[in-house]
């Protein structure tokens, strides 16, 4: 295994190749790549990439390849549909009691499957106005059903604790709102921004904060990664977990049961296994569903409770979350039973093995 230390975030696509990060050849395709879709490889992640390995799972995360160039099918600018359900500027209001808050468009490290590559990035809009940022609290303010305010982006950890703070004192002020969920790379991808000051900035007295940590492989959550996510715990701050599912990354049992187990040592709860969403140019990293419900079947086995995500789908267009299986209770349409008379069948079950068995209607 050949890895490297570098001093500071690479950025360019000559600097992935100067640092043997990518191929040479490949150079003109690449800058075309970064000139639409913003390119970061901060030294934490840098120093994870086996560069003797050209399908290492971390640089098929971060280094950018010509098949971006290509768009397929279906794809789209806004594939979770965030435009349509955005009230204000800043805000996604999408379920009745909760909303996104979106501060900031830039991220420590761009992932090449972002959902949100169009609007992420240098170049791209750049944090909310003071004024809009006013806008967007008036808002929440006026909808009393907001019982939870999510913190995304671009990676809100990329704010200053000051700013943090400022910002989370401003949404517990807000009478309504008792939790507040950040959604965040930074503990794996630049593991030194959570210093003191910034688990300090996110204990806020009147609501709870949670972090949602995404990672996608175990290796990312290295020495110093989990120590970041120590001493957000240790401050009492509950964190959960979200992958995305990712061909030639984590679309094998045995690298994602390695990542939830990593996960839960870690004192994180696994939520949420993202099937890939249609970003533009991502359809090499993307699996199909039936692979992904295949993967969960094969979890369900092998691992704890503790240790299942829920799989799920943003429906493209933006109708929400849905969870995308695998099932394992469908009814009996064959039995003939005491429940019957009412309408109820027997349920078939199927058991962690593939196993069918039968539950019986109530009598
Ligand atoms: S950290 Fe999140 S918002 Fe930023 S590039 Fe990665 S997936 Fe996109």
């Amino acid at each position: 295994m050949r890895v490297m230390t570098i001093p500071t975030t690479l950025r360019d696509p000559a600097e992935l190749v100067a640092h043997n990060l990518a191929p040479a050849a490949d150079l003109t395709e690449l800058q075309a790549v970064a000139s639409r879709y913003a390119v970061a490889v901060t030294p934490d992640l840098a120093a994870l990439i086996d560069t003797s390995d050209p399908a290492d799972p971390i640089a098929r995360q971060f280094i950018p390849t010509r098949q971006e160039l290509s768009a397929a099918p279906g794809e789209r600018a806004d594939p979770i549909g965030d435009e349509a359900h955005s009230p204000v500027a800043g805000i996604v209001h999408r379920y009745p009691d909760r909303v996104l808050l979106k501060l900031v468009h830039v991220c420590a490290v761009y992932c090449r499957f972002c959902f949100r590559r169009e609007m992420v990035g240098p170049g791209k809009d750049t944090a909310l106005s003071d004024a809009a940022y006013r806008g967007a609290l008036d808002y929440i303010r006026g909808h009393p059903e907001i019982w939870e305010v999510i913190l995304t982006g671009g990676d809100p950890l990329m704010l200053s604790p000051r700013r943090l703070a400022q910002v989370a004192a401003d949404l517990a002020g807000i009478d309504h709102v008792r939790i507040i969920r950040i959604h965040t790379r930074v503990p794996v991808a630049d593991s030194s921004r959570i210093s003191d000051e910034m688990v300090g900035a996110l204990k806020v007295a009147g609501a709870t904060v949670w972090v949602a940590l995404h990672a996608n492989h175990a290796r990312e959550l290295t020495e110093s990664a989990r120590q970041a996510c120590a001493r957000l715990i240790d401050a009492g701050i509950p964190m959960v977990s979200q992958t995305v599912l990712l061909r030639g990354v984590n679309d094998n049992a045995a690298a994602l049961a390695d990542l939830m187990r990593a996960f839960v040592e870690c004192r994180i709860k696994p939520y949420y296994l993202h099937h890939g969403d249609l970003a533009p140019g991502t359809a090499h990293l993307r699996t199909t569903l039936a692979e992904g419900q295949a993967l969960m079947r094969d979890l369900r086995g092998r691992l704890s409770g503790l240790c299942q995500p829920d799989y799920v789908l943003d429906i493209p267009g933006g109708a929400g979350k849905s969870p995308v299986g695998p099932n394992y209770l469908a009814r009996d349409d064959s039995s003939a039973g005491q429940g019957e008379a009412r309408g109820e069948k027997r349920y078939r079950v199927v058991d962690y093995c593939g196993g069918v068995h039968l539950y019986p209607p109530r009598p």
